[in-house]
């Protein structure tokens, strides 16, 4: 845990064929952490910078700190295995520094984006703690060196307290200024668990069914655009030095290779108290990702079940 690097290259919506040299520049540039997905679509490509860097030299393995997940359709015990195995393939490693389980929902295999209700197990057919024991199974056997949970709540979580073995290290959710995740950000520093934020520049380049019209946009909040022009830094190194000031780890997507050059200034940007109570004061729980793609007609799943609130 001490060699987890703040900052990672978030990797969702990266093209296969933009992956490779997104890595690579990143890795070259100096991030050390890249956040994977086996849904992301991109791991074979991510796979392939990863062996040329560690075969030039410019990183060892014990320097990268490398997370995958889980995938929904892989809840099943029998199906955790295989699918880590397969993310190990495509990315070229031997083990995971993390896995995590990417929702607390579950598809049934084969489905990429559910259509009906019947393209779902409920959590009573697959329950969370089922696929967590098969998940604890892959640090045993050398898979993986620690594990998480995205887009769990605080109840989930006390929940699978209550019954694992392992306890998780990470809870990757959304947060940025407008999504703060405070409660949940004090469960996680109690409870040993790192806050990994998604989403921390508002994810503007979601793809368009999951925007809502006139949403607002992060990265050009005036408070936030004020902060920045004190500094002279771009408004994305406010949003990620205001969650790095607060304790998260943040995993900002850039394929941009100024982006990515932006995004690590805020690891050196200092922010006054008073800037971060004016950051804190711009809460509206707004989620960019709201989770509605997993709530269908009879469908198991509801926003109130899916987040406990
Ligand atoms: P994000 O990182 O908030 O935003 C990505 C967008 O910001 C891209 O359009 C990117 O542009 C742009 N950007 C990056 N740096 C910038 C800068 N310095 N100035 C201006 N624009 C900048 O959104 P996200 O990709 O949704 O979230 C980050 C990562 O979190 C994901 O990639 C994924 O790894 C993870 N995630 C996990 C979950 C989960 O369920 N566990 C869900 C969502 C996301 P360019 O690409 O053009 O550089």
């Amino acid at each position: 845990m001490e060699t987890f690097p703040s900052i990672g290259l978030g990797t969702w919506k990266l093209r296969p064929e933009h992956s490779y040299m997104a890595v690579t520049t990143a890795v070259r540039m100096g991030y050390r952490h890249i956040d994977c997905a086996s849904t992301y679509g991109n791991e074979e490509e991510i796979g392939r910078a990863l062996r040329k860097l560690l075969a030039e030299g410019t990183v060892s393995r014990e320097e990268l700190w490398i997370t995958s997940k889980l995938p929904n359709t892989a809840h099943d015990p029998d199906a955790v295995l295989p699918a880590v195995e397969k993310s190990l393939g495509d990315l070229q490693l031997k083990y995971l520094d993390t896995c995590l389980m990417h929702w607390p929902v579950a598809l049934k295999p084969g489905v990429w984006i559910p259509r009906k209700a019947d393209h779902f197990h409920s959590l009573e057919e697959m329950p969370l703690d089922r696929t967590w024991a098969a998940m604890e199974k892959l640090v045993g056997r050398g898979k993986v060196r620690c594990l998480g949970v995205c887009n769990f709540s605080i109840r989930k979580l006390n929940e699978l307290f209550g019954t694992a073995y392992l306890p998780p290290h990470f809870n990757q959710v959304e947060s940025h200024p407008y999504l703060q995740q405070s409660a949940m950000l004090e469960f996680c520093q109690k409870n040993g668990i790192r806050m990994v934020a998604y989403a921390p520049l508002g994810s503007g380049d979601r793809p368009k069914p999951l925007v809502r019209r006139g949403e607002p946009v992060l990265l050009e909040d005036t408070v936030i655009c004020e902060v920045a022009m004190n500094h002279q830094v771009p408004p994305s190194a406010v949003l990620l030095a205001w969650a790095l000031q607060r304790g998260t780890a943040v995993i900002p997507k850039a394929s941009n290779p100024q982006h990515m050059k932006a995004n690590l200034i805020a690891a050196y940007l200092q922010l006054s108290d008073e800037e971060m109570h004016r950051i804190t004061g711009l809460e509206r729980h707004y989620r960019y990702i709201d989770g509605s793609f997993w709530v269908l007609p009879n469908g198991p799943y509801t926003l109130s079940n899916l987040w406990d609130e």
